[in-house]
């Protein structure tokens, strides 16, 4: 099962690996988004990155990463 991150945009309250697919209210009752690279390093490091698809995909650089998040509508969080 894919894992996730998801925060709530409104107050900011974050749920770490929660299904991928779901939907998640936060207590404040705003709906939860899916995040990303939130407990990763803020340097970027080149490799497979698996929040994107089911499979993992070789992101090697931060621009490539953004894009890729880009193209599937998710939020960045740093
Ligand atoms: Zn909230």
């Amino acid at each position: 099962m894919q894992l996730a991150d998801f925060k709530c945009l409104k107050c900011g309250q974050l749920q770490e690996d929660l299904p991928i697919g779901g939907t998640y209210n936060c207590s404040c009752g705003n709906t939860m988004k899916r995040v990303f690279g939130f407990s990763k390093p803020p340097e970027f490091i080149p490799g497979y990155y698996e929040n994107f698809e089911d499979k993992p995909i070789y992101i090697e650089s931060k621009d490539q990463f953004k894009r890729e998040a880009k193209k599937r509508n998710l939020e960045q969080v740093h």
